[in-house]
């Protein structure tokens, strides 16, 4: 059975004296919630204070991009091992403000979640069509060509260290979210696509949602088939709202695993 999971991307937002709030609430409210995973997406500066605050604890820390290269002169960007160095255990890749705001395309976010596996860190790959894609009924080609761009280049086991993210742009920082029923539809897509590659990788790859969750809509998200936790922005800013959607994400998976046949 796929773990749930819950990611914290907080964008380039952060002080250190705001961080340590909210990961010392983080912490606090999600200890003893071992039956799922939760990782914080920290801008670069702050990657030592949460290894601080978090190693020992079951919360997990990451970046938010890197380099496809290793070391050499490109100013202002970070290597894989300078992740791993601060205890890095994954990375997001293709986020759709990386795509439209910094020109990253499938070919350099490709590179990208290479370069994170080579390095042992585990890729979180996002995906989502825009409002205007949607409704010209171009969701299944942009986010399966964004799919593709993985499974066809590098073969379906590309996904057994990695985790895939759907992240309508219509839904990320709007306030609206995805129906359940709208974000199944393409998670289901998602993981047919894989499936006609490879089976099993399609069974335990895990899909997460993005795009306005909170803790009013995690559960009934969560609850999907094929939804495996979320991609969280805003609603990671504060313990106080980041909390209550791992408590959804660890509701969901003991309502699974108390259901699931032995
Ligand atoms: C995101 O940027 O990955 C995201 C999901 O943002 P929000 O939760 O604010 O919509």
């Amino acid at each position: 059975m796929r773990r749930k999971m819950v990611v914290g991307n907080w964008k380039m937002n952060g002080s250190i004296a705001t961080n340590k709030v909210l990961l010392d609430g983080l912490v606090a409210g999600v200890h003893g919630y071992d039956n799922s995973d939760y990782v914080v997406c920290v801008p670069y500066p702050y990657l030592c204070q949460a290894q601080q605050l978090l190693q020992d604890t079951n919360v997990a820390w990451g970046g938010q991009n890197l380099c496809s290269t290793k070391n050499g002169a490109l100013t202002g960007a970070v290597a894989p091992h300078m992740l791993t160095d601060y205890g890095c255990t994954h990375v997001l890749i293709g986020h759709s403000e990386r795509r439209s705001q910094f020109h990253e395309t499938d070919d350099t976010a490709a590179a990208r979640f290479l370069a994170a596996q080579q390095a042992g860190i585990t890729p979180i790959f996002c995906m989502g069509e825009t409002a205007e894609e949607r409704e010209s009924d171009w969701t299944d080609y942009i986010v399966g060509r964004q799919l593709d761009s993985l499974i066809r280049r590098f073969g379906a086991n590309v996904l057994d260290n990695a985790v895939l993210a759907y992240e309508p742009l219509w839904a990320v920082g709007t306030g609206k979210p995805a129906t359940p029923e709208q974000a199944q539809e393409v998670h289901a897509f998602i993981r047919d696509r894989i499936a006609k590659l490879d089976y099993e990788v399609a069974a335990s790859v895990r899909i997460l949602y993005g795009g306005s969750v909170t803790g009013a809509n995690a559960e009934q998200l969560f609850e999907m088939p094929d939804i495996d936790g979320g991609l969280i922005g805003r609603a990671s800013l504060k313990a106080e709202d980041f909390v209550p959607i791992c408590r959804a994400a660890h509701a969901t998976a003991t309502r699974c695993l108390a259901t699931a046949k032995p």
